[in-house]
């Protein structure tokens, strides 16, 4: 992944202010650590690790971590470890089968209705366990060039929704994003545009009126994914920026990674569910981890997790409770856990 992809080689002093926050984001993992009082014991593990899939955490993010703990439920996603060269069996560079899902260049379909476009290989933050960390960006054309896949699009006349993903869609600029949406805006078979997002949430100044604007001028209904798991995350930024998407009129969903250490633990699962619910966003996947290469750390035992959401279901009202799910290659949707 390549942070200044979708950055359009401007001068600083032209840059959104996302762009310059982007630009002054942790790279390197001694920095990160001293900023955060923390001693240095781990980083040779971090900075050889960071080498294949490198450290990027913008500062914001950063700063809704504790000073002082190693095990900061933020800092354990973003900080790369020694654990990430351990070898494990089942996990594999490409574990959900993208390769047999590419219908063009940067296109995916898994499932009926719905189609998965590469808007870009970029990200605000690399998070240790995600799947696309093997992906060959590179063979997908970067996001650069969506002729084959708008016109794979054109052609299959049973889509009514289009996901940008990525990578990170809002990593594109607005310009990029509202020229990409007119061309969608196009084909008459469409009606939905989604985006999988972490930035409101990582990076939440790069949501702002214009881009709420480029997002709602279109015919096609707009709907938001975003990525969060930790209520920690959802800091006051955070919030300001849903709020602003919330109020804009388009519909938020959030979807987590079940993460060992991480969120792991039934009080934090529900208090992300009931801050998520504060800030208009509903619960929609709790993913059991796809098994990438260099993730075996992350994962947790699916007994466990179905007690977590038993113990969710025993707590909270039924609609803060996600659905546990686990994407099986091949499978028609995303696989409900108590069925896999
Ligand atoms: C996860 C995923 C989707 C979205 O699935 P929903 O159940 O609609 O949220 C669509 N396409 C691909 C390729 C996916 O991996
Ligand atoms: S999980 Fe999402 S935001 Fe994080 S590195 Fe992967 S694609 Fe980027």
């Amino acid at each position: 992944m390549n942070k200044d992809e979708g950055l359009n080689n401007r001068t600083p002093a032209s840059r959104a202010s996302w762009q310059t926050e982007l630009a002054q984001a942790f790279t390197r993992p001694a920095e990160l650590l001293q900023y955060l009082n923390l001693d240095h014991g781990p980083v040779s593990g971090a900075t050889e690790a960071a080498q294949g899939f490198r450290m990027l955490v913008p500062r914001g993010f950063a700063a809704l971590m504790r000073p002082g703990d190693p095990r900061d439920p933020l800092l354990l996603q973003v900080l790369p470890s020694a654990a990430e060269h351990l070898t494990a069996s089942g996990y594999s560079p490409d574990p959900v089968n993208d390769a047999a899902a590419c219908r063009a260049p940067g296109l995916l379909q898994k499932y009926a209705g719905r189609v998965l476009l590469v808007a870009t290989g970029a990200c605000a933050v690399h998070c240790r366990y995600c799947f696309r960390r093997h992906f060959p960006y590179a063979d997908h054309g970067g996001g650069r060039h969506f002729d084959a896949a708008l016109e794979a699009i054109a052609a299959a006349h049973d889509l009514h929704e289009v996901i940008l993903s990525g990578g990170d869609p809002l990593m594109l600029g607005d310009d990029t994003l509202s020229a990409l949406i007119t061309r969608l805006e196009g084909l008459p078979q469409l009606r939905r545009l989604r985006l999988h997002t972490r930035l409101p949430v990582v990076l939440s100044s790069r949501v702002t009126p214009a881009l709420c604007r480029v997002l709602t001028a279109s015919r096609l209904r707009t709907v938001i994914v975003v990525h969060v798991n930790h209520a920690a995350e959802l800091g006051d930024a955070a919030a300001r920026a849903l709020g602003m998407l919330r109020k804009a009129g388009i519909p938020l969903f959030n979807q987590s990674v079940l993460l060992r250490g991480i969120n792991d633990d039934a009080g934090v699962l529900a208090e992300l569910a009931e801050r998520l619910f504060d800030l208009g966003v509903i619960n929609y996947y709790l993913h059991q981890l796809d098994r990438v290469e260099g993730a075996a750390h992350f994962e947790v035992d699916d007994d466990r997790a179905r007690q977590l959401i038993t113990t969710l279901r025993a707590h909270l009202p039924g609609y803060l409770v996600p659905r546990l799910v686990r994407e099986v290659a091949g499978a028609l949707s995303k696989t409900p856990l108590d069925s896999c």
